[in-house]
């Protein structure tokens, strides 16, 4: 067995574990996130049984894409957005996590090609209150996810978030917060079934508090070589 399949084992036991400690036993997706590593080592995490992979560089998911055209990938683009890249976005994607300006939105929903189904959407919450992290305030998610839930070639689906890095219990608080924003929405008419949260390292904090996706690389992949942004 190679590494990365023994890799995408473990963390398919730890999810499945955290999901019955959890408040609510609802699936729980992995979203394996391959930026940096080569379309053989995403290759192998699809022989292991992975299908949704996360990319953050534009150029190099194109590349990768490419390269693995023959299998079924759903790909997820979750890195940062910048607006001269949403047309390739639009058009080599099945979901977008790192929404955070109506202005995005409408050109990712101008963008996505007829031929394709909407783009699936979630939208990020500076969930933390980090000055330099990109998302949402929280105060204002509710704003942005009307406005986006009208573009007609986007389907809103959820929320994503990236907390400011906690240990032990402190993990589970900018989650549950999360979840609570999530379910306010709802109340209000919006139908959002995803929540997209956990890393490798507080992966089994967010399940405990109701992620529905967790976006998860080095505890599959292995430690990444170079440079990421944020
Ligand atoms: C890189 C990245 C991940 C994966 O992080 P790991 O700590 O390697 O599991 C998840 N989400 C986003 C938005 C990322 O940029």
């Amino acid at each position: 067995m190679t590494t990365i399949t023994s890799n995408w084992q473990a963390v398919n036991a730890a999810i499945a574990a955290a999901r019955d400690a959890g408040r609510d036993s609802v699936n729980v997706g992995l979203l394996a996130v391959s930026k940096t590593f080569p379309a053989a080592a995403v290759r192998e995490a699809y022989a292991a049984g992975q299908r949704a992979f996360g990319e953050n560089y534009v150029q190099e998911a194109i590349d990768k894409m490419a390269e693995l055209a023959d299998l079924p990938i759903e790909w997820h683009f979750i890195g940062p957005i910048q607006s001269n890249k949403t047309r390739a976005i639009a058009e080599h994607f099945a979901w977008v996590h790192g929404v955070d300006r109506l202005k995005i939105a409408e050109r990712l929903s101008e963008q996505r090609p007829a031929s394709l189904p909407p783009l699936n959407i979630c939208l990020q919450v500076n969930i933390s209150g980090e000055d330099s992290k990109s998302g949402v305030i929280p105060a204002e998610v509710e704003s942005l996810a009307l406005a986006v839930a009208k573009l007609p070639n986007l389907r809103l689906r959820g929320l994503m978030a990236i907390p400011a890095p906690a240990d032990g219990e402190a993990q589970r608080t900018p989650f549950a917060r999360m979840r609570e924003l999530q379910q306010k929405l709802n109340e209000h008419g919006l139908a959002l079934d995803t929540l997209s949260m956990g890393m490798s390292h507080d992966f089994g904090a967010a399940i405990h508090e109701g992620a529905t996706l967790v976006r998860v690389g080095t505890a599959i992949f292995g430690r990444r070589n170079y440079g990421e942004p944020t």
